[in-house]
């Protein structure tokens, strides 16, 4: 029977670095038997003087804890795969022995970094590469900025931020950089004096823009590695898209309610995003992190995980995410993972790419190339206001989800969910003129477009939404 045996990473070093070793058996104990029989130095790590397992030694096959099976006698089969778990309480080695001379710390960063000496796969190699190391991050929101506060406490030399938004009161549930005292003011003011706080050593750069098609080409220049933060598809392909013709790795990110993504992107090794997803959905169609909400603690977690591959990727330490998505499941709490192919014909990092300059990405959205674009009129949320006091006999469509209805409506309105319109189009009547709203704009447009084409001849969209009413029109209702 051969199985194969997962190493951990405190035990690697007994088993020359191997992080799977394959061995034959028929039970847990026959197969750990066969495993000491490659490398004996794992004995005394596994079993006490009496032989027994030692007790901070956890096993697992197929997932499930010996210990509620048969215990060693626990039967395998072909293809199984044995865990090996030991606790892990944190610190680690000490430094003696290894007293390299590293001229590039002070005496501050050698205490700083001292749990990062003792790790062999890191060490003052690693550490110094770390130093020398510049990592871009686009977005310093709930992705930027656990991503930013580990790079910048684990001392990589330089760090960039891309970002143009001030802190608003609704990011405060999961950005952790921000606090309610920084309401109103620039996230990147806020987040360099935070970075550099933590750590002096390290530089800041703050880039208050968005990124476009203009300036991305020369920002990647000066970096290393980008990570990618962002939470909307334009960026997210032009990120791809200038790393693939830049050769630089990309970090990918991404969450939506309970689930995150997290992969490493290296068009050189492996696929690039487009390899996944081709095209980005039009807009409208995919709700925005404000729409379709967010648990507050996810972006930590898949903020940090990319940290950890930016980390990995610089220092060399262990196997990178490169051709893998691990997808996390917060409510069902898993981990999973699948493999992604690199697509030869990949329109960006295939053989023979079509893409090779960035697109203006705001464009290439609304255009499919099938369905001919109509134009939305637009009316602002005072010439709404007007014509519900005069009494005019205009219908006013909102086209959120239920919980924001419940938050804020304006009460003349007719609430239909935008994913219900297709089948309640006998309920709007077309001889009137017809104004779409949701909470900003993106769903009303996109549903605007879809009611003209279905024929109804006069509508149009409320600029700027709910949000734009409750500010200009009516501050009693509730923002969010
Ligand atoms: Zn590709």
């Amino acid at each position: 029977m051969a199985v194969s045996i997962k190493i951990p990473s405190p035990l690697r070093r007994f088993t020359e670095g191997e992080s799977v070793v394959e061995v034959n058996g028929q039970t847990v104990e026959e197969a750990l038997e066969n495993l000491i029989g490659q490398f004996s130095e794992l004995a005394p790590q596994l079993y006490n003087e009496k032989g027994e397992l030692r007790n901070f030694v956890n096993l697992y096959v197929r997932g499930e804890d010996i210990r509620y099976l048969d215990a060693m006698a626990t039967k395998i089969k072909d293809g199984d795969e044995v865990m090996i778990i030991p606790s892990i309480a944190g610190g680690g080695e000490t430094l003696s022995g290894k007293a390299e001379v590293a001229t590039t710390f002070d005496r501050d960063e050698y205490l700083r970094y001292s749990r990062h000496f003792s790790l062999p796969e890191i060490g003052l190699g690693g550490q110094r590469k770390l130093k020398e190391a510049s990592v871009l991050i686009i977005g310093a929101g709930g992705l930027g900025s656990p991503a930013s506060i580990y790079l910048a406490a684990v001392g990589v030399g330089h760090i960039g931020l891309v970002d143009y938004d001030v802190v608003e009161l609704s990011n405060l549930q999961r950005q952790i950089l921000y606090t309610s005292a920084e309401i109103g003011k620039p996230k990147l003011t806020i987040a360099k004096q935070r970075l550099q706080a933590l750590n002096p050593n390290v530089e800041i750069t703050t880039y208050a823009e968005s990124l476009s098609s203009a300036n991305a080409v020369s920002l990647f220049r000066n970096y290393d590695i980008i990570l990618d933060g962002t939470d909307n598809f334009p960026t997210r392909y032009l990120v791809n898209d200038v790393c693939v013709f830049q050769g630089k790795p990309n970090v990918y990110g991404s969450i939506f309610r309970f689930d995150g993504q997290v992969s490493l992107f290296e068009a050189k090794e492996g696929p690039c995003y487009r390899c996944l997803y081709e095209e980005p959905p039009p807009p409208g169609l995919v709700p925005s992190c404000a729409e379709g909400g967010v648990l507050g603690v996810l972006p930590s977690v898949v903020g940090s995980l990319q940290a950890t591959e930016t980390i990995k990727w610089i220092t060399g330490a262990g196997q990178t995410l490169i051709g893998r998505l691990l997808l996390f499941d917060a409510l069902a709490m898993t981990f999973r993972e699948v493999k992604l192919q690199k697509n030869p014909d990949c329109v960006v990092c295939g053989e023979n790419p079509t893409i090779t300059e960035p697109i203006d990405y705001e464009g290439f959205c609304g255009v499919s190339g099938l369905e001919e674009m109509v134009t939305v009129p637009e009316l602002s949320v005072q010439k709404v206001k007007q014509k519900l006091d005069s009494g005019e006999n205009h219908l006013i469509l909102d086209v959120r989800e239920k919980w924001e209805w419940d938050i804020a409506h304006i009460k003349e309105a007719l609430f239909i969910p935008m994913n219900a319109i297709p089948s309640r189009l006998d309920e709007l009547d077309p001889s009137r003129e017809i104004v779409v709203h949701c909470k900003e704009g993106p769903r009303a447009i996109a549903m605007a477009e879809y009611l003209i084409k279905q024929g109804f001849p006069d509508v149009k969209n409320m600029t700027g939404g709910i949000k734009k009413w409750t500010i200009e029109v009516d501050p009693s209702l509730n923002l969010y």
